[in-house]
């Protein structure tokens, strides 16, 4: 059984989606072709399709190696909710269903197996499938068989065994680590003959990048969250103990979000996990680890309740918002604590990486602190030549606003030179606030004369300030010497009157934050009866996964449940231009979608609003309760031609209309005779005139609906 298609019509058919993406296409035909590639791309950039496909299009079994039993079982889900045949093979199953899968395997019903590596490289299984028409490999997550990665696995190193037992069967390697040494390292380790690289931008244009402050972060984190009601996301914390903190006060504030981390009992984990995964759960404080085994595509926001260690690490955390395609959110909160923590844990741990750790740590507090478009910044870091601003982070959304600072900053300077360079920026801001704390007053530096000249400005905003002295090289901050401020050369020319400062405005951002958070709020009454659509779809949604046993993504991702609420289709050709809306789906879910939509837009129609479709709506609902033409005519204080023109559209959209009561058979077959003469577009006056004005328009439509329904 193959797919004689295009991979286009493939791609329409089973996936339902329109176009290919970047590089899809140029790796499909370089698998069918027979070489071997190396694809890189980003989380969420399409990777699975460059497979799937010509796995299709090809003459037996496509054999794909994956690391983590969970998102193997993902992928075959999603797979077979597209009428596509595969399956699995890890040490999960029973051995009925090892069974069952390998009988299924050797009688050719499997267009793809996903496979651990373990199994892969068993003698047993080698030679089995050594007499079956396998397609191709494809190792997933390839970087896992690097020792030079990050997520090193010792299994895969078996892979290697691949290429000289099957010299003729294509491989292709998939990744989303971008370092060139892992690289390299994969094409080695395979043995890969002469492969076709592919290297995919690493941008994701639909996540919202912004860094904030580290202050109250509970306070904004609730908002945050209240604001996003229904919207699932998780907070990535610093420790263990920080997660069990952080998700305690958020339930405190009436938040439902649960903790996750290592030191959990392994049940109550996968709980947490596949509670989120079916959004029963929607907000989880985790550490890093959690996000890594899952595929949960509407993960609508990441937020870091601390600086990363590195900006690889906060990329592919913030990777995991957004891999729907659809919009996702990011906040990265920051302080300086939160690198003289990882500057302590660096230092004392030592090592020969020491060095490079402390290098990254500073591009991530780089990052943090931004006054130029972030996604720039982090595409130039990976290596991306960017010369535009994104337009999509907080820095484009509102550039800084420039002060003249130079008094700011000889306060702050000539307060650090009296208090000797010896204290830390959290204690210079309580000096320049004139801050009463017993801590100043037993140290006397209440009595300096600086002491309170910075009152204008709140703890805030002196700290915004302090980390652009830094950023200008006016300050230094001592890593080694209990993180004490010191004046820098410059710091001295600026003391003195000889260099002016300008520094942006904390104020002036906040103020504009305001009101293009406002502006925001104010959605048109268009946009929520959207969102209303979309909660009633998502419901649905939710239902018909649990009656599966499927995680919610796995029927329609929110991109898809999107589209419908803006467009609101109520028939099957409609259906098919929503993205992923492919034909095994159309036939399993367009029934249940289509009446929650058209219910939708007639309850909508009745209060008076004037949604997509109401009009056919209302006349469809009429005429199924036997109201005749004129009436629904009268009734709806519309024209007769209009009722007859909804009829014949909603006809021809698949509504159960007899159309033999407005049109005769004969009539219908003059017409469409006459209409597969004429040259596209068909259109009614040449018909008309052709019968002699004798077939009324109204009966052409009728006619014409027929031929469109087929
Ligand atoms: P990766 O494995 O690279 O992380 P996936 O293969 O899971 O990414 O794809 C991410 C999402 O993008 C999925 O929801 C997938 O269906 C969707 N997708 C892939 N290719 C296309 C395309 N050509 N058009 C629209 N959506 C696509
Ligand atoms: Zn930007």
């Amino acid at each position: 059984m193959r797919e004689s298609m295009s991979p286009e019509l493939i791609l329409q058919k089973y996936f339902g989606y329109n176009s290919f993406r970047a590089q899809q296409k140029e790796i499909i035909e370089t698998v069918l072709s027979g070489r071997d590639a190396v694809v890189l791309m980003p989380t969420g950039g399409g990777k699975s399709i460059c497979y799937q496909i010509p796995a299709m299009m090809l003459e037996g079994t496509c054999i794909v190696v994956s690391p983590l039993i969970s998102l193997m079982k993902d992928q075959v889900e999603a797979l077979r909710a597209n009428g596509i045949t595969a399956a699995y093979l890890n040490s999960s199953l029973s051995s009925a269903e090892q069974r069952s899968v390998e009988s299924a395997l050797y009688n050719g019903n499997l267009k793809l197996l996903y496979v651990s590596p373990e199994k892969l490289a068993g003698e047993a299984f080698m030679s089995a499938i050594a007499q079956l028409p396998i397609t191709m490999f494809a190792i997933d997550e390839a970087h896992c068989i690097s020792s030079w990665g990050h997520d090193f696995r010792p299994e895969y190193t078996r892979l290697k065994l691949l290429k000289s037992k099957f010299p003729n069967i294509p491989l292709i390697a998939l990744t989303a680590t971008a370092d060139r040494i892992t690289r390299k390292d994969i094409i080695e380790q395979l043995a890969l003959a002469n492969p076709a690289s592919f290297i995919a931008s690493f941008d994701r244009p639909n996540i919202f990048l912004e860094a904030r402050p580290g202050q109250k972060k509970i306070e904004q984190i609730t908002t945050f969250i209240q604001e996003r009601p229904m919207k699932a996301g998780i907070i990535y914390c610093l420790s263990r103990k920080n997660t069990e903190e952080v998700s305690g006060k958020l339930q405190a504030k009436g938040i439902k979000a649960m903790c996750y981390h290592a030191g959990m009992s392994d049940d109550l984990r996968a709980k947490v996990q596949e509670d989120f995964i079916n959004d029963e759960i929607l907000v989880v404080c985790a550490t890093v680890a959690f996000g890594m085994g899952i595929d949960k595509s509407n993960v609508r926001w990441v937020i870091h309740h601390n600086l990363p260690q590195n900006i690889e690490g906060y990329y592919q955390e913030i990777g995991r918002a957004g891999r729907d395609g659809s919009k996702a959110e990011t906040i990265l909160f920051y302080s300086f604590r939160d690198v003289a923590i990882f500057r302590d844990i660096f230092n004392s741990n030592g090592g020969p990486q020491l060095e490079l750790k402390l290098s990254k740590l500073d591009r991530m507090q780089q990052y943090a602190e931004a006054l130029s478009c972030r996604r720039r910044m982090l595409l130039n870091y990976f290596g991306e030549q960017v010369d535009q601003d994104c337009g999509a982070c907080d820095v484009c959304k509102n550039p800084p606003q420039y002060i003249d600072g130079t008094v700011t900053a000889q306060k702050a300077l000539s307060a650090v030179a009296r208090l000797n360079q010896r204290v830390s920026a959290n204690v210079l801001i309580d000096v320049l606030r004139g801050s009463g704390k017993r801590e100043i007053f037993e140290r006397g530096y209440n009595k300096i004369k600086t002491y309170g000249a910075g009152r204008e400005f709140g703890q805030r905003e002196w700290q915004y300030f302090i980390q652009q002295l830094v950023n200008l090289g006016i300050f230094e901050i001592a890593y080694d010497d209990y993180n004490v401020v010191r004046i820098t050369d410059l710091g001295n020319d600026v003391l003195y009157g000889k260099a002016p400062v300008k520094l942006a405005s904390l104020e002036k951002k906040l103020e504009r934050d305001k009101e293009a958070k406002k502006a925001a709020k104010k959605k048109s009454s268009k946009e929520q009866l959207k969102d209303e659509l979309f909660e009633r779809l998502r419901e649905l949604r939710s239902r018909l996964a649990k009656a599966k046993g499927v995680p919610p993504y796995i029927i329609f991702a929110d991109t898809a449940l999107h589209a419908m609420s803006e467009h609101k289709p109520t028939s099957d050709p409609e259906l098919l231009q929503i993205p992923g809306m492919g034909e095994r789906k159309l036939a399993l879910y367009g029934e249940a979608f289509k009446e929650e939509i058209k219910k939708y837009v007639l309850e909508k129609a009745k209060t008076g609003s004037q949604v997509k479709g109401a009009t056919y709506m209302q006349t469809l609902e009429m005429h199924q309760q036997g109201l005749t033409v004129p009436m629904i005519a009268q009734t709806r204080g519309l024209n007769e031609n209009t009722i007859y023109s909804h009829l014949s559209s909603l006809y021809a959209g698949g509504e159960d209309i007899d159309i033999f009561q407005f049109v005769t058979e004969s009539e219908v077959n003059l017409v469409i005779d006459f209409a597969k003469k004429m040259e596209p577009p068909i259109t009614l006056r040449p018909i008309y005139d052709a019968f002699e004005e004798k077939i009324s328009y109204t009966k052409i439509k009728f006619a014409l609906a027929y031929h469109q329904r087929g």
